[in-house]
Protein backbone atom coordinates (compact mmCIF):
# COMPACT_ATOMS: atom_id res chain seq x y z
CA UNK A 1 0.00 0.00 0.00
CA UNK A 2 2.68 2.67 1.22
CA UNK A 3 4.77 1.84 -2.20
CA UNK A 4 1.68 2.49 -4.60
CA UNK A 5 0.61 5.53 -2.91
CA UNK A 6 4.69 6.58 -2.50
CA UNK A 7 4.87 6.10 -6.46
CA UNK A 8 1.20 7.90 -6.84
CA UNK A 9 2.41 10.36 -4.99
CA UNK A 10 5.95 10.97 -6.25
CA UNK A 11 4.02 11.28 -10.18
CA UNK A 12 1.59 13.64 -9.00
CA UNK A 13 4.71 15.89 -7.65
CA UNK A 14 6.55 15.82 -10.74
CA UNK A 15 3.03 16.57 -12.82
CA UNK A 16 2.75 20.13 -10.36
CA UNK A 17 5.92 20.61 -11.11
CA UNK A 18 5.27 20.53 -14.78
CA UNK A 19 2.25 21.55 -15.09
CA UNK A 20 2.71 24.85 -13.34
CA UNK A 21 4.16 27.79 -15.27
CA UNK A 22 5.74 29.47 -12.20
CA UNK A 23 7.86 32.30 -12.43
CA UNK A 24 11.54 31.54 -11.23
CA UNK A 25 11.44 34.22 -8.30
CA UNK A 26 8.12 31.98 -6.97
CA UNK A 27 9.93 28.53 -8.09
CA UNK A 28 12.18 27.90 -5.09
CA UNK A 29 9.60 28.63 -2.89
CA UNK A 30 7.25 26.57 -4.47
CA UNK A 31 9.55 23.96 -4.76
CA UNK A 32 9.95 23.64 -1.22
CA UNK A 33 6.33 24.09 -0.04
CA UNK A 34 4.95 21.55 -2.23
CA UNK A 35 7.79 18.98 -1.51
CA UNK A 36 6.03 19.63 2.04
CA UNK A 37 2.57 19.28 0.77
CA UNK A 38 3.91 15.98 -1.09
CA UNK A 39 5.19 14.28 2.03
CA UNK A 40 2.44 15.26 4.03
CA UNK A 41 0.02 13.58 1.41
CA UNK A 42 1.98 11.01 0.75
CA UNK A 43 1.99 9.85 4.31
CA UNK A 44 -1.88 9.90 4.64
CA UNK A 45 -3.32 9.32 1.20
CA UNK A 46 -3.24 11.10 -2.16
CA UNK A 47 -7.28 11.60 -1.60
CA UNK A 48 -6.53 14.05 1.16
CA UNK A 49 -4.76 16.56 -1.46
CA UNK A 50 -7.49 19.02 -1.54
CA UNK A 51 -8.25 20.19 -5.38
CA UNK A 52 -7.30 23.56 -4.76
CA UNK A 53 -4.00 23.32 -4.72
CA UNK A 54 -3.25 22.63 -8.53
CA UNK A 55 -4.53 25.70 -9.50
CA UNK A 56 -3.23 27.58 -6.33
CA UNK A 57 -1.02 30.50 -8.40
CA UNK A 58 -3.72 31.47 -10.83
CA UNK A 59 -6.21 31.25 -7.88
CA UNK A 60 -4.69 33.53 -5.39
CA UNK A 61 -3.40 35.77 -8.44
CA UNK A 62 -7.40 36.51 -8.54
CA UNK A 63 -6.81 38.72 -4.90
CA UNK A 64 -5.39 41.86 -6.60
CA UNK A 65 -4.34 45.17 -4.31
CA UNK A 66 -6.54 47.53 -6.60
CA UNK A 67 -9.64 45.76 -6.48
CA UNK A 68 -9.52 45.94 -2.69
CA UNK A 69 -8.51 49.36 -3.36
CA UNK A 70 -11.55 50.16 -5.13
CA UNK A 71 -13.72 48.86 -2.60
CA UNK A 72 -11.88 51.15 0.37
CA UNK A 73 -12.60 54.09 -1.69
CA UNK A 74 -16.05 53.45 -2.19
CA UNK A 75 -16.72 52.37 1.18
CA UNK A 76 -14.23 55.41 3.46
CA UNK A 77 -15.76 58.36 0.80
CA UNK A 78 -16.91 61.05 2.66
CA UNK A 79 -20.16 60.37 1.12
CA UNK A 80 -20.70 57.32 3.10
CA UNK A 81 -20.08 59.79 6.71
CA UNK A 82 -18.09 57.15 8.47
CA UNK A 83 -21.20 54.41 8.30
CA UNK A 84 -22.47 54.16 11.85
CA UNK A 85 -24.65 51.28 12.88
CA UNK A 86 -28.55 52.13 12.96
CA UNK A 87 -27.66 55.31 10.35
CA UNK A 88 -28.97 54.97 6.78
CA UNK A 89 -25.26 55.51 6.12
CA UNK A 90 -24.42 52.05 7.38
CA UNK A 91 -27.42 50.89 5.17
CA UNK A 92 -26.08 52.56 2.11
CA UNK A 93 -22.72 50.20 2.58
CA UNK A 94 -25.12 47.20 3.31
CA UNK A 95 -26.56 47.88 0.00
CA UNK A 96 -23.05 47.78 -1.52
CA UNK A 97 -22.00 45.02 -0.37
CA UNK A 98 -25.04 43.12 -1.19
CA UNK A 99 -25.03 44.67 -5.00
CA UNK A 100 -21.03 43.15 -4.98
CA UNK A 101 -22.47 39.36 -3.56
CA UNK A 102 -25.75 39.80 -6.18
CA UNK A 103 -22.71 40.08 -8.66
CA UNK A 104 -20.79 37.19 -7.80
CA UNK A 105 -23.46 34.98 -7.09
CA UNK A 106 -22.88 34.76 -3.70
CA UNK A 107 -26.50 33.29 -2.41
CA UNK A 108 -28.45 34.33 0.62
CA UNK A 109 -28.29 31.95 3.31
CA UNK A 110 -30.41 29.33 3.45
CA UNK A 111 -34.19 29.58 5.90
CA UNK A 112 -33.43 33.69 5.17
CA UNK A 113 -36.12 34.39 2.95
CA UNK A 114 -34.06 34.85 -0.33
CA UNK A 115 -32.28 38.11 1.62
CA UNK A 116 -28.93 39.02 2.69
CA UNK A 117 -29.85 41.04 5.54
CA UNK A 118 -30.45 40.10 9.01
CA UNK A 119 -32.30 43.01 10.79
CA UNK A 120 -31.13 43.08 14.71
CA UNK A 121 -33.26 45.44 16.79
CA UNK A 122 -31.31 47.12 19.25
CA UNK A 123 -31.34 49.34 21.69
CA UNK A 124 -29.38 52.93 21.43
CA UNK A 125 -28.14 54.73 23.98
CA UNK A 126 -26.50 58.23 24.87
CA UNK A 127 -25.62 60.04 27.83
CA UNK A 128 -26.78 63.25 28.39
CA UNK A 129 -23.19 65.15 28.31
CA UNK A 130 -24.74 67.67 30.73
CA UNK A 131 -26.08 65.11 33.39
CA UNK A 132 -23.56 62.83 34.73
CA UNK A 133 -22.25 63.61 38.25
CA UNK A 134 -19.95 62.00 40.74
CA UNK A 135 -19.08 62.98 44.47
CA UNK A 136 -17.98 60.82 47.05
CA UNK A 137 -18.45 61.01 51.48
CA UNK A 138 -16.78 59.78 54.02
CA UNK A 139 -19.59 60.84 56.15
CA UNK A 140 -18.70 63.92 57.36
CA UNK A 141 -16.75 65.81 54.00
CA UNK A 142 -17.43 64.95 50.80
CA UNK A 143 -15.60 66.16 47.46
CA UNK A 144 -17.19 66.52 43.86
CA UNK A 145 -15.97 65.14 40.23
CA UNK A 146 -15.54 67.04 37.39
CA UNK A 147 -16.78 65.06 34.12
CA UNK A 148 -14.59 64.54 31.23
CA UNK A 149 -11.10 66.01 33.84
CA UNK A 150 -11.70 63.71 36.28
CA UNK A 151 -14.38 60.86 35.35
CA UNK A 152 -16.00 59.88 31.99
CA UNK A 153 -18.95 57.34 31.89
CA UNK A 154 -21.67 56.80 28.84
CA UNK A 155 -25.06 55.78 28.53
CA UNK A 156 -26.43 53.26 30.79
CA UNK A 157 -29.46 50.56 29.34
CA UNK A 158 -31.71 50.57 32.68
CA UNK A 159 -33.76 53.65 33.59
CA UNK A 160 -33.68 56.85 31.59
CA UNK A 161 -32.71 58.90 34.74
CA UNK A 162 -30.30 56.78 37.57
CA UNK A 163 -29.50 57.92 40.97
CA UNK A 164 -27.28 55.51 42.96
CA UNK A 165 -25.32 55.95 46.51
CA UNK A 166 -23.01 53.13 47.43
CA UNK A 167 -19.70 51.91 49.45
CA UNK A 168 -17.05 51.56 47.45
CA UNK A 169 -14.70 48.85 48.09
CA UNK A 170 -11.71 48.42 46.11
CA UNK A 171 -11.06 44.76 44.70
CA UNK A 172 -7.79 44.45 42.57
CA UNK A 173 -8.65 43.45 39.35
CA UNK A 174 -11.88 42.43 39.90
CA UNK A 175 -10.88 38.46 38.71
CA UNK A 176 -11.95 35.28 39.81
CA UNK A 177 -9.43 33.01 37.95
CA UNK A 178 -9.30 29.35 39.00
CA UNK A 179 -6.39 28.65 36.18
CA UNK A 180 -4.27 31.46 38.56
CA UNK A 181 -5.74 30.19 41.55
CA UNK A 182 -6.54 33.71 42.02
CA UNK A 183 -10.28 35.55 43.87
CA UNK A 184 -10.02 39.12 43.91
CA UNK A 185 -13.10 38.73 46.07
CA UNK A 186 -11.74 36.35 48.98
CA UNK A 187 -11.49 38.61 51.64
CA UNK A 188 -14.08 40.86 51.21
CA UNK A 189 -17.85 40.95 51.15
CA UNK A 190 -18.87 43.86 48.02
CA UNK A 191 -23.00 43.05 47.43
CA UNK A 192 -24.83 46.21 46.98
CA UNK A 193 -21.31 47.71 46.41
CA UNK A 194 -19.85 49.46 43.68
CA UNK A 195 -16.12 48.16 42.79
CA UNK A 196 -12.77 50.18 42.51
CA UNK A 197 -11.17 47.91 39.62
CA UNK A 198 -7.97 48.12 37.83
CA UNK A 199 -8.13 47.85 34.14
CA UNK A 200 -6.39 45.13 32.74
CA UNK A 201 -5.51 42.08 33.98
CA UNK A 202 -1.84 41.00 35.30
CA UNK A 203 0.91 41.18 32.75
CA UNK A 204 1.86 37.60 34.71
CA UNK A 205 -1.33 36.01 33.09
CA UNK A 206 -0.71 34.11 29.86
CA UNK A 207 -2.05 36.47 26.51
CA UNK A 208 -4.68 34.30 26.78
CA UNK A 209 -5.95 34.54 29.75
CA UNK A 210 -5.15 38.29 30.41
CA UNK A 211 -6.87 39.06 27.15
CA UNK A 212 -9.83 36.85 28.43
CA UNK A 213 -9.69 38.57 32.32
CA UNK A 214 -9.00 42.00 31.28
CA UNK A 215 -12.32 42.12 29.33
CA UNK A 216 -15.13 44.91 30.67
CA UNK A 217 -18.02 42.44 29.89
CA UNK A 218 -16.08 39.80 32.05
CA UNK A 219 -15.24 42.14 34.83
CA UNK A 220 -19.17 43.12 34.47
CA UNK A 221 -20.40 40.06 34.84
CA UNK A 222 -18.25 38.52 37.60
CA UNK A 223 -19.33 41.87 39.26
CA UNK A 224 -23.12 40.80 38.83
CA UNK A 225 -22.28 37.56 40.21
CA UNK A 226 -20.85 39.17 43.11
CA UNK A 227 -24.02 41.21 43.56
CA UNK A 228 -22.48 44.47 43.02
CA UNK A 229 -24.08 47.54 42.39
CA UNK A 230 -21.20 49.26 40.00
CA UNK A 231 -17.47 49.28 38.66
CA UNK A 232 -15.71 52.60 38.97
CA UNK A 233 -12.14 52.11 36.89
CA UNK A 234 -9.11 53.01 37.61
CA UNK A 235 -6.57 52.99 34.67
CA UNK A 236 -2.79 51.51 35.48
CA UNK A 237 0.20 52.58 34.66
CA UNK A 238 0.69 50.23 31.11
CA UNK A 239 -2.95 51.79 29.72
CA UNK A 240 -2.13 55.18 30.92
CA UNK A 241 0.89 54.85 28.84
CA UNK A 242 -1.00 52.77 25.84
CA UNK A 243 -3.92 55.67 25.35
CA UNK A 244 -3.89 59.60 26.66
CA UNK A 245 -6.63 60.33 28.71
CA UNK A 246 -7.58 63.46 25.37
CA UNK A 247 -8.67 60.05 23.28
CA UNK A 248 -11.71 59.36 24.98
CA UNK A 249 -12.85 62.48 25.19
CA UNK A 250 -14.25 62.90 21.46
CA UNK A 251 -16.40 59.65 22.23
CA UNK A 252 -18.25 61.14 24.88
CA UNK A 253 -21.80 61.29 24.58
CA UNK A 254 -21.42 58.36 21.09
CA UNK A 255 -24.08 55.96 21.16
CA UNK A 256 -23.99 52.69 22.06
CA UNK A 257 -25.95 49.53 20.82
CA UNK A 258 -27.26 46.56 22.95
CA UNK A 259 -29.13 43.66 20.90
CA UNK A 260 -32.19 43.40 22.62
CA UNK A 261 -33.16 38.95 23.51
CA UNK A 262 -36.71 37.61 22.58
CA UNK A 263 -37.98 39.02 26.18
CA UNK A 264 -36.64 42.53 24.89
CA UNK A 265 -33.74 42.75 27.30
CA UNK A 266 -30.62 44.14 26.31
CA UNK A 267 -27.86 41.25 25.70
CA UNK A 268 -25.60 42.36 28.11
CA UNK A 269 -26.98 45.70 28.86
CA UNK A 270 -25.23 45.02 32.90
CA UNK A 271 -28.66 47.83 33.51
CA UNK A 272 -27.67 46.41 37.31
CA UNK A 273 -24.57 48.39 37.79
CA UNK A 274 -25.79 51.89 37.89
CA UNK A 275 -22.97 53.14 39.59
CA UNK A 276 -19.88 52.59 36.41
CA UNK A 277 -17.19 55.01 35.30
CA UNK A 278 -13.68 55.78 34.31
CA UNK A 279 -11.63 57.93 36.40
CA UNK A 280 -8.75 60.27 34.84
CA UNK A 281 -5.46 59.56 36.34
CA UNK A 282 -6.15 62.34 38.28
CA UNK A 283 -9.63 61.67 39.38
CA UNK A 284 -8.32 58.56 40.35
CA UNK A 285 -5.83 59.59 42.78
CA UNK A 286 -7.93 62.30 43.91
CA UNK A 287 -10.21 59.45 44.93
CA UNK A 288 -7.73 57.80 46.74
CA UNK A 289 -6.23 60.35 48.48
CA UNK A 290 -9.66 61.45 49.59
CA UNK A 291 -9.99 57.88 50.92
CA UNK A 292 -6.43 57.97 52.87
CA UNK A 293 -5.17 54.51 50.44
CA UNK A 294 -1.81 54.89 48.80
CA UNK A 295 -2.47 53.87 44.88
CA UNK A 296 0.83 54.34 44.07
CA UNK A 297 1.53 51.84 46.23
CA UNK A 298 -1.20 49.62 44.36
CA UNK A 299 0.22 50.55 41.02
CA UNK A 300 3.91 49.21 42.51
CA UNK A 301 2.14 46.04 43.17
CA UNK A 302 0.36 46.06 39.85
CA UNK A 303 2.89 44.09 37.77
CA UNK A 304 2.98 41.28 40.31
CA UNK A 305 -0.97 41.14 40.73
CA UNK A 306 -0.26 41.64 44.51
CA UNK A 307 -2.59 44.56 44.83
CA UNK A 308 -4.94 43.58 47.71
CA UNK A 309 -8.23 44.20 48.19
CA UNK A 310 -10.04 46.21 50.60
CA UNK A 311 -13.08 49.01 51.95
CA UNK A 312 -12.21 52.34 51.28
CA UNK A 313 -14.54 53.59 54.29
CA UNK A 314 -16.09 55.93 51.25
CA UNK A 315 -19.42 56.09 49.33
CA UNK A 316 -19.99 57.38 45.93
CA UNK A 317 -23.25 59.15 44.61
CA UNK A 318 -23.61 59.05 40.64
CA UNK A 319 -26.22 60.19 38.34
CA UNK A 320 -26.81 59.93 34.95
CA UNK A 321 -29.44 60.77 32.21
CA UNK A 322 -29.22 58.86 29.23
CA UNK A 323 -31.06 59.15 25.63
CA UNK A 324 -32.62 55.91 24.56
CA UNK A 325 -34.50 54.52 21.13
CA UNK A 326 -34.86 51.98 19.52
CA UNK A 327 -33.14 51.33 16.28
CA UNK A 328 -32.39 48.50 13.49
CA UNK A 329 -29.42 47.58 12.23
CA UNK A 330 -28.54 44.37 9.72
CA UNK A 331 -25.67 42.13 9.39
CA UNK A 332 -25.12 41.34 5.61
CA UNK A 333 -24.68 37.68 4.93
CA UNK A 334 -24.22 35.40 1.98
CA UNK A 335 -22.77 31.99 1.44
CA UNK A 336 -21.23 29.41 -1.50
CA UNK A 337 -22.07 26.35 -1.12
CA UNK A 338 -19.61 23.46 -0.69
CA UNK A 339 -18.69 21.00 -3.34
CA UNK A 340 -18.78 18.09 -0.90
CA UNK A 341 -22.20 15.81 -0.64
CA UNK A 342 -21.81 16.02 3.06
CA UNK A 343 -19.22 18.25 4.08
CA UNK A 344 -21.59 21.02 2.76
CA UNK A 345 -24.00 21.13 5.39
CA UNK A 346 -20.91 22.99 7.73
CA UNK A 347 -19.94 26.74 7.01
CA UNK A 348 -16.77 28.03 7.48
CA UNK A 349 -17.44 32.00 8.46
CA UNK A 350 -15.21 34.66 6.68
CA UNK A 351 -16.16 37.97 8.65
CA UNK A 352 -15.54 41.32 8.53
CA UNK A 353 -17.45 44.64 10.23
CA UNK A 354 -19.06 46.62 7.87
CA UNK A 355 -19.68 49.63 10.57
CA UNK A 356 -17.49 52.58 11.95
CA UNK A 357 -17.81 55.57 13.97
CA UNK A 358 -19.84 57.76 11.79
CA UNK A 359 -19.99 61.55 12.00
CA UNK A 360 -18.71 62.98 15.52
CA UNK A 361 -18.09 66.45 16.97
CA UNK A 362 -18.04 69.59 15.34
CA UNK A 363 -14.52 70.17 14.11
CA UNK A 364 -12.94 70.27 10.61
CA UNK A 365 -13.02 67.25 10.21
CA UNK A 366 -15.59 65.24 11.38
CA UNK A 367 -16.31 62.26 9.56
CA UNK A 368 -14.79 59.19 10.81
CA UNK A 369 -14.40 57.64 7.35
CA UNK A 370 -12.36 54.25 8.76
CA UNK A 371 -10.26 53.28 5.38
CA UNK A 372 -8.40 50.92 7.16
CA UNK A 373 -11.14 50.31 10.25
CA UNK A 374 -12.68 48.56 8.31
CA UNK A 375 -13.46 49.33 4.87
CA UNK A 376 -10.33 47.24 4.04
CA UNK A 377 -11.52 44.54 5.85
CA UNK A 378 -14.92 44.49 4.05
CA UNK A 379 -12.97 45.15 0.18
CA UNK A 380 -10.69 42.08 1.27
CA UNK A 381 -13.54 39.63 1.98
CA UNK A 382 -15.53 41.04 -1.13
CA UNK A 383 -12.10 39.46 -3.23
CA UNK A 384 -11.83 36.43 -1.62
CA UNK A 385 -15.30 36.05 -2.58
CA UNK A 386 -14.93 36.65 -5.64
CA UNK A 387 -12.02 34.55 -6.08
CA UNK A 388 -13.84 31.33 -4.37
CA UNK A 389 -16.89 32.43 -6.67
CA UNK A 390 -14.67 31.84 -9.40
CA UNK A 391 -13.34 27.96 -8.45
CA UNK A 392 -14.91 25.46 -10.91
CA UNK A 393 -14.49 22.99 -8.22
CA UNK A 394 -16.09 24.39 -5.05
CA UNK A 395 -14.39 24.14 -1.30
CA UNK A 396 -16.00 20.95 -0.04
CA UNK A 397 -17.55 22.77 3.03
CA UNK A 398 -19.80 25.83 2.17
CA UNK A 399 -18.00 29.43 3.30
CA UNK A 400 -20.15 32.11 4.88
CA UNK A 401 -19.44 35.95 4.40
CA UNK A 402 -20.56 37.85 6.77
CA UNK A 403 -20.47 41.72 6.88
CA UNK A 404 -21.31 42.52 10.37
CA UNK A 405 -22.96 45.50 11.61
CA UNK A 406 -22.01 47.50 15.28
CA UNK A 407 -18.57 46.10 16.04
CA UNK A 408 -17.49 49.38 17.26
CA UNK A 409 -20.56 49.21 20.08
CA UNK A 410 -19.14 46.27 21.44
CA UNK A 411 -19.28 43.24 18.65
CA UNK A 412 -23.01 43.61 18.54
CA UNK A 413 -23.77 42.11 15.28
CA UNK A 414 -21.27 38.95 15.17
CA UNK A 415 -22.47 38.21 18.58
CA UNK A 416 -26.08 38.28 17.43
CA UNK A 417 -25.10 36.05 14.14
CA UNK A 418 -23.31 33.84 16.28
CA UNK A 419 -26.00 32.92 18.50
CA UNK A 420 -28.23 33.67 15.73
CA UNK A 421 -26.46 32.14 12.47
CA UNK A 422 -29.80 31.38 10.34
CA UNK A 423 -27.99 27.72 9.77
CA UNK A 424 -27.47 25.38 12.87
CA UNK A 425 -25.07 26.69 15.03
CA UNK A 426 -23.23 23.37 15.50
CA UNK A 427 -22.99 23.39 11.56
CA UNK A 428 -20.47 26.66 12.04
CA UNK A 429 -16.88 25.18 12.09
CA UNK A 430 -14.43 28.20 12.51
CA UNK A 431 -14.06 31.64 11.94
CA UNK A 432 -11.53 33.90 10.33
CA UNK A 433 -11.89 37.55 11.22
CA UNK A 434 -10.68 40.60 9.34
CA UNK A 435 -10.68 43.58 10.93
CA UNK A 436 -8.28 46.75 10.10
CA UNK A 437 -5.80 45.72 8.29
CA UNK A 438 -3.16 48.43 7.92
CA UNK A 439 -2.09 48.37 4.37
CA UNK A 440 0.01 51.39 4.21
CA UNK A 441 3.59 49.45 3.72
CA UNK A 442 4.18 46.06 1.29
CA UNK A 443 3.83 44.37 4.47
CA UNK A 444 5.67 40.61 4.59
CA UNK A 445 4.16 38.91 7.62
CA UNK A 446 1.06 37.98 9.27
CA UNK A 447 -0.40 38.09 12.65
CA UNK A 448 -3.40 35.58 13.30
CA UNK A 449 -4.49 36.43 16.85
CA UNK A 450 -6.01 33.16 18.59
CA UNK A 451 -4.10 30.76 16.45
CA UNK A 452 -2.12 29.27 19.05
CA UNK A 453 -5.69 27.92 20.68
CA UNK A 454 -6.58 25.21 18.47
CA UNK A 455 -5.65 23.06 14.90
CA UNK A 456 -6.46 26.62 12.74
CA UNK A 457 -2.77 27.48 13.57
CA UNK A 458 -1.46 24.87 10.80
CA UNK A 459 -3.98 26.47 8.30
CA UNK A 460 -2.49 29.78 8.71
CA UNK A 461 1.55 28.36 8.71
CA UNK A 462 0.52 26.23 4.87
CA UNK A 463 -1.14 29.49 3.47
CA UNK A 464 1.31 31.94 4.61
CA UNK A 465 4.53 29.45 3.65
CA UNK A 466 3.05 28.74 0.65
CA UNK A 467 3.13 32.54 -0.46
CA UNK A 468 6.28 33.50 1.33
CA UNK A 469 4.45 35.50 3.99
CA UNK A 470 6.09 35.20 7.22
CA UNK A 471 3.82 34.22 10.14
CA UNK A 472 4.60 36.00 13.20
CA UNK A 473 2.99 35.64 16.83
CA UNK A 474 1.13 38.57 18.52
CA UNK A 475 3.84 41.49 19.41
CA UNK A 476 2.00 42.88 21.78
CA UNK A 477 -0.23 40.79 23.70
CA UNK A 478 -0.93 43.65 26.43
CA UNK A 479 -3.56 45.08 23.75
CA UNK A 480 -5.33 41.63 24.05
CA UNK A 481 -6.63 41.96 20.60
CA UNK A 482 -8.17 38.59 20.35
CA UNK A 483 -10.88 39.56 22.57
CA UNK A 484 -11.23 43.24 21.01
CA UNK A 485 -12.89 41.93 17.46
CA UNK A 486 -15.56 40.05 16.54
CA UNK A 487 -13.81 36.47 15.86
CA UNK A 488 -14.12 36.88 19.49
CA UNK A 489 -17.97 36.44 19.68
CA UNK A 490 -17.50 33.09 17.57
CA UNK A 491 -15.28 31.45 20.31
CA UNK A 492 -17.56 32.21 23.21
CA UNK A 493 -19.81 29.78 21.28
CA UNK A 494 -17.11 27.60 21.46
CA UNK A 495 -16.49 27.91 18.00
CA UNK A 496 -12.51 28.38 17.02
CA UNK A 497 -11.34 31.23 15.65
CA UNK A 498 -8.57 33.43 14.03
CA UNK A 499 -8.50 37.80 13.83
CA UNK A 500 -6.15 37.87 10.70
CA UNK A 501 -3.85 41.10 10.90
CA UNK A 502 -1.19 42.30 8.63
CA UNK A 503 2.24 42.27 10.82
CA UNK A 504 5.05 44.73 10.75
CA UNK A 505 7.93 43.34 8.50
CA UNK A 506 8.74 45.19 5.07
CA UNK A 507 9.16 43.71 2.24
CA UNK A 508 10.91 46.91 1.34
CA UNK A 509 14.35 47.38 3.29
CA UNK A 510 13.92 51.00 3.77
CA UNK A 511 10.54 50.94 5.32
CA UNK A 512 10.10 50.03 9.09
CA UNK A 513 6.90 48.52 9.12
CA UNK A 514 7.06 48.82 12.61
CA UNK A 515 7.00 52.23 12.81
CA UNK A 516 4.34 52.86 10.47
CA UNK A 517 2.03 50.36 12.30
CA UNK A 518 2.86 52.64 15.16
CA UNK A 519 2.21 55.78 13.50
CA UNK A 520 -0.85 54.40 12.71
CA UNK A 521 -2.23 53.15 16.02
CA UNK A 522 -1.23 56.43 17.28
CA UNK A 523 -2.67 58.86 15.18
CA UNK A 524 -5.02 57.53 12.84
CA UNK A 525 -6.85 54.38 14.48
CA UNK A 526 -10.58 55.51 15.52
CA UNK A 527 -9.85 59.52 14.42
CA UNK A 528 -11.42 61.39 11.41
CA UNK A 529 -7.90 61.08 9.44
CA UNK A 530 -8.11 56.90 9.07
CA UNK A 531 -9.17 57.95 5.82
CA UNK A 532 -8.24 57.46 2.22
CA UNK A 533 -5.43 60.05 2.16
CA UNK A 534 -3.41 57.67 4.22
CA UNK A 535 -0.77 55.35 1.49
CA UNK A 536 -1.98 51.91 0.77
CA UNK A 537 0.75 48.99 -0.90
CA UNK A 538 -0.89 46.89 -3.00
CA UNK A 539 1.63 44.05 -2.48
CA UNK A 540 0.94 44.32 0.99
CA UNK A 541 -2.64 43.88 1.23
CA UNK A 542 -1.78 40.84 -1.86
CA UNK A 543 0.46 39.02 0.36
CA UNK A 544 -2.07 39.50 3.05
CA UNK A 545 -5.65 39.17 1.49
CA UNK A 546 -4.02 35.47 -0.10
CA UNK A 547 -2.82 34.30 2.97
CA UNK A 548 -6.71 34.47 4.43
CA UNK A 549 -8.18 33.24 1.24
CA UNK A 550 -5.76 30.19 1.06
CA UNK A 551 -6.06 30.00 4.78
CA UNK A 552 -9.99 29.39 4.09
CA UNK A 553 -9.69 27.07 2.10
CA UNK A 554 -7.17 24.85 3.57
CA UNK A 555 -9.69 25.03 6.62
CA UNK A 556 -12.61 24.36 4.11
CA UNK A 557 -11.00 21.65 2.58
CA UNK A 558 -9.84 19.39 5.35
CA UNK A 559 -11.25 16.49 6.15
CA UNK A 560 -11.21 17.02 9.97
CA UNK A 561 -13.14 19.92 11.38
CA UNK A 562 -11.38 22.34 13.28
CA UNK A 563 -10.68 21.95 17.06
CA UNK A 564 -9.21 23.61 20.17
CA UNK A 565 -6.38 22.01 21.40
CA UNK A 566 -5.84 19.82 23.84
CA UNK A 567 -6.80 21.67 27.88
CA UNK A 568 -6.92 25.10 25.69
CA UNK A 569 -8.18 27.73 28.51
CA UNK A 570 -10.72 29.24 25.78
CA UNK A 571 -11.51 25.47 24.77
CA UNK A 572 -11.70 24.47 28.22
CA UNK A 573 -14.01 27.70 28.94
CA UNK A 574 -16.69 27.35 25.75
CA UNK A 575 -16.59 24.20 24.46
CA UNK A 576 -15.64 21.93 26.71
CA UNK A 577 -16.17 17.81 26.14
ZN1 LIG B 1 -12.63 50.15 15.21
Amino acid sequence: MIFVDLIFCLSIYIEDLVRAKIRSDMLRRYLSFSLIMFLAGCNTSQNNKALFWDDADSLVSKIQGNNIREHMIILADDDMQGREAGTENYDKAADYVINNFKELGIQPLPNNNESYLQPIKFTETRLDLTSPKMSITNGTESVDFAFRDEFIRSGGYGEINEEISAPLVFAGYGIISPEYERDDFSDIEVRDKILVLLSGAPPYFNTAERAYYSSGRVKAETALSKGAVGIVFIRTPVDQKRRAWEKYLPGLGAPGMRWLDDHGKPYQGFQELKGTATMSDTGAKKMFEFSGHDLDGIFAHHEDGGTGSFDMNISAHMSRKSIRREVYSSNVLGFIEGSDEKLKQEYLVYSSHLDHLGVRGDGEDNIYNGAYDNAAGIGAIIEIAKAISTMEVKPKRSIIFAAVTAEEKGLQGSSYFAKNPLVMKKSLIANINIDMPYLGFPVADLHAFGSEHSSLYSAVESATSYLGIQFTPDPLPEEVRFVRSDQFSFVKEGIPAIGLRPGTVSFDPDIDGAKELDNYLKNYYHQPNDDLSLPFSSRGAEGFVRSALLTGLIISDDENRPSWNNNDFFGEKFSPK
